[in-house]
């Protein structure tokens, strides 16, 4: 499919958006982005390098003031006029999305898209509503009273799966909150936060608030995360980086704020709706191609469903269809590379030894008649069942779509197996019994616990991590606060040169 949407044109000055222009990197390396659904070169651009990290943080620091003191409500009128623009640019978005991630069309359309217009719809009302503790008498001699003040430049780093929603939760708040910020998309993925930095740019907001740099981690990324003039890290990526990161960040006392892997559990108690279950299995697990950090990748059942579910969820997914992601009636795209999907056979392969591989664990092939897709980095829905629960398969972050199924005999297992990894970020429970599920949110240690679902987020609410799935929150008010910074403000009401307290440091007396 082609809406017209040509990436060599659209992206011919280059891949770098520094102070409002669109511009080439000067690393002297390129890097070739490959559709990952026929490992074709769609379009080949120079990296940033330290030199354009450089400028986009100047143009970021020469922005700040401006932006820093628009008010609110100027904040917020260019974020709602930001939500029409993208509105506008849907199809673009989505097409983009897709031929860069090689998402199936139908998910970059109803959830990346909408999901991002919603965001920035939330972000323009957030801008308006700064909270704090009001204004008051508190010592009995002085009016206390906090400011929340914008923090400065901004560096962000963001991952490829969903690169586009991303991109706008890191910009989103930060901008709201009256920072300016560059972020580091991925630089296998940044067509979409290119394409945010423009439509902001048609929406008013003015050059250098967003800028972005497309390079590489260790390069562009290290430079940017450690830079003297950057205030805040916001990191999302995997643990192993987000802790290197966070080492880089904390030597220069930045702000840090990291959301990383998941090992997301998903809890099936005996009283739960065996159908339900199932779906929601199969969806949460297959959403992204398994790309997703929140996605369900350990079931745990009860005993008395054990069989049912696993014969459930292996025939749902062998329906699943592999295809071209712009056909309608793909369900599963690729993976994001022939690398990644490499790395999560690796995974499947490894725990053949002491698990058993119920549905999938190949790419499609053309003996499945599938020829379309041999090119692609495609890899079948897979279901591990009876695997160790430390074993890899069970405790590692694998990133594809790969469900592993262990069976658990009283509630008390269930949740203590839930808790049973090194992260933190999501999980669901599955039961008709209030008392049950209400424990199980209680006793998840997760950022997020979902009751009869499995991913659904909203703006509203909090993302973010417990544990090795890091600290911080995405999207939401508790997001925009962590883009401010509160100030003490204390005015003394008693103009007395000798203050009562002195005594404490000359004299007896008041
Ligand atoms: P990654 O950690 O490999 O890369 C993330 C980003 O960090 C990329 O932009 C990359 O270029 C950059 N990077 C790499 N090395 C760097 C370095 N030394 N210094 C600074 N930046 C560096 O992750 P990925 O493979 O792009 O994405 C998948 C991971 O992201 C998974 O672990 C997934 O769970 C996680 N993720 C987490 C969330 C969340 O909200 N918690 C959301 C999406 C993805």
């Amino acid at each position: 499919m082609d809406n017209g949407f040509q990436v060599r044109d659209r992206f011919a000055d280059g891949a770098q958006f520094i102070g409002g222009r669109a511009q080439s990197g000067t690393s002297g390396r390129t890097h070739a982005v490959v559709n990952p659904a026929t490992g074709e070169e769609i379009y080949t651009y120079e990296l940033a390098g330290r030199a354009d990290v450089d400028a986009a943080v100047a143009a970021a620091r020469a922005a700040f003031p401006g932006w820093a003191g628009a008010t609110p409500g100027e904040r917020s009128d260019a974020l709602h006029r930001l939500a029409a623009v993208l509105a506008e640019e849907a199809d673009d978005f989505a097409y983009a999305e897709s031929l860069q991630c090689g998402k199936p069309l139908k998910l970059s359309t109803e959830f990346d898209v909408p999901g991002t217009i919603d965001n920035t719809a939330f972000f323009a009302g957030a801008a308006r509503r700064l909270e704090g503790v009001s204004a008051g008498e508190y010592s009995g001699d002085h009016t206390s009273y906090t400011r929340r003040e914008p923090i400065g430049v901004v560096g962000s780093v963001a991952p490829w799966n969903y690169p586009l929603q991303m991109a706008a939760w890191k910009i989103l708040p930060a901008v709201a909150a009256g920072n300016t910020i560059v972020l580091k998309p991925a630089e296998i993925t940044p067509f979409t936060s290119l394409m945010f930095a423009r439509a902001a740019q048609r929406a008013g907001l003015p050059d250098g608030v967003i800028n972005i740099v497309s390079g590489a981690g260790p390069d562009a990324g290290e430079h940017l995360v450690g830079h003297p003039d950057v205030v805040m890290t916001s990191f999302t990526g995997s643990t192993a980086v987000g802790k290197r990161a966070a080492e880089i960040a904390t030597a220069t006392v930045k702000r840090v704020h990291l959301e990383l892997g998941g090992k997301a559990p998903f809890l099936v108690f005996d009283d739960a709706d065996p159908e339900a279950a199932v779906q929601g299995a199969v969806a949460a697990s297959l959403i992204n191609s398994g790309q997703d950090c929140t996605a369900a990748t350990r079931a745990y059942v009860q005993r008395p469903l054990y069989d049912a579910f696993v014969s459930g969820v292996a025939d749902l997914m062998e329906t699943v269809r592999l295809g071209d992601p712009f056909d309608p009636d793909t369900d599963l795209g690729p993976l994001i590379s022939h690398a990644h999907r490499d790395r999560v056979a690796g995974f499947v392969d490894r725990a053949r030894a002491g698990a058993r591989v119920v549905t999938g664990g190949v790419a499609p092939g053309a003996a499945d008649g599938e020829r379309g897709l041999r090119n692609g980095a495609y890899y079948r829905p897979t279901l591990v069942a009876d695997a160790a629960q430390h074993s890899e398969i069970v405790q590692s972050e694998i990133f594809g779509p790969v469900l592993a199924v262990l069976p658990f005999d009283s509630d008390d297992e269930g949740i203590r197996l839930a808790n049973d990894t090194p992260y933190g970020l999501a999980a669901s429970a599955w039961s008709r019994d209030v008392y049950r599920a209400g424990r199980a949110t209680r006793e998840i240690k997760a950022g997020c616990v979902w009751v009869n679902d499995h991913i659904p987020i909203i703006s509203e609410m909090p993302h973010g991590g417990y544990k090795a799935s890091g600290f911080g929150k995405d999207m939401s008010a508790y997001s925009f606060e962590e883009y401010t910074q509160v100030k003490h403000v204390m005015y003394d009401n008693t103009a007395v040169a000798r203050k009562d307290w002195h005594r404490t440091v000359f004299g007896d007396r008041p």
